[in-house]
């Protein structure tokens, strides 16, 4: 695509929004030269799912998605660049990447337990995000049910430098199956992260389904603004198996909407689905 109509796409994708069309902002995105996009998954503490491709679901027309139509996604799996990364509402997975060497600007320290004690890199989260999860930790806490951070933020080059490191042990093919892209992981946004109870067990593991603690988050996370990402069932349409310890901040406003409809970001955007 030549740069004049990158160009015109962003400034239809800017007018839009300017004109207030969808009431939060849609994953608009447009062509990135052709790149193919890899497949790839969350990475948390370990690899996180495995990809299983599959058809469209129903495509239910959802606010916020009118934007994309300017630019819609390419149905031949190349990858797209999101408009606008720093929407807090912003969709980034296995087709829609972040765009090159993103880092937000308002990362902070939540003031949670973590996992670990360093003040690293994982211990971020953008402002907003960090300050749903300290009110949600405090009211989960009030529950008896002690929630601690295992992996927020993740940069560009930390991905980079995960994802290389598998495909050196498993080769690239099999390495696309269960870690992230650079540029693909939600952790890059710094709205998501990944919790456990406070004893670190099955942190990042599928034995967190079932907790109390898992319990919770599915029970409460989005009176705080949070959805559990990677719903069980949901495989095919996000293109990550169940993760029950990733949570993603939307806001209260659309995550309420997704709980309530039983829905994933994807199908409340009516972006077609990501795995193959
Ligand atoms: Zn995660």
């Amino acid at each position: 695509m030549s740069k004049t109509a990158k160009i015109v796409i962003l400034l239809i994708v800017v007018v839009a929004v300017g004109w207030g069309i969808g009431k939060y902002t849609a994953p608009s995105a447009s062509p990135a030269n052709g790149t193919n996009a890899g497949t790839g998954t969350d990475l948390g503490a370990g690899p996180d799912a495995a990809p299983e491709a599959s058809p469209l679901p129903d495509g239910e027309q959802t606010p916020g998605n009118d934007a994309s139509a300017t630019a819609p996604p390419a149905s031949d799996g190349s990858e797209m660049v999101v408009a606008d990364p720093d929407s807090t509402a912003v969709m980034v997975n296995k087709q829609y990447s972040l765009p090159e060497e993103y880092k937000p600007a308002d990362l902070v320290y939540p003031d949670v337990p973590f996992i670990f004690s360093e003040k690293i890199e994982k211990r971020m989260l953008r402002r907003e995000a960090a300050a749903a999860l300290e009110e949600m930790v405090a009211a989960a806490k009030q529950d008896g049910v002690h929630l601690a951070g295992v992996s927020g933020y993740r940069s560009e080059a930390t991905q980079r430098r995960l994802f290389n490191n598998y495909v050196k042990k498993d080769g690239e093919e099999k390495a696309r199956t269960y870690s992230a892209m650079p540029g693909h992981s939600e952790h890059q946004t710094g709205l998501a992260i990944d919790l456990s109870g406070s004893d670190g067990k099955c942190a990042a593991e599928s034995c967190f389904a079932g907790t109390k603690e898992a319990q919770w988050l599915a029970d409460h996370a989005t009176e705080y603004g949070y959805i559990i990402r990677f719903p069980e069932g949901k495989e095919t349409i996000t293109g990550y198996k169940y993760e029950p310890w990733h949570v993603r901040y939307v806001g209260k406003e659309i995550a309420a909407s997704i709980a309530e409809r039983g829905i994933t970001l994807e199908e409340y955007f009516d972006a077609i689905p990501v795995s193959k």
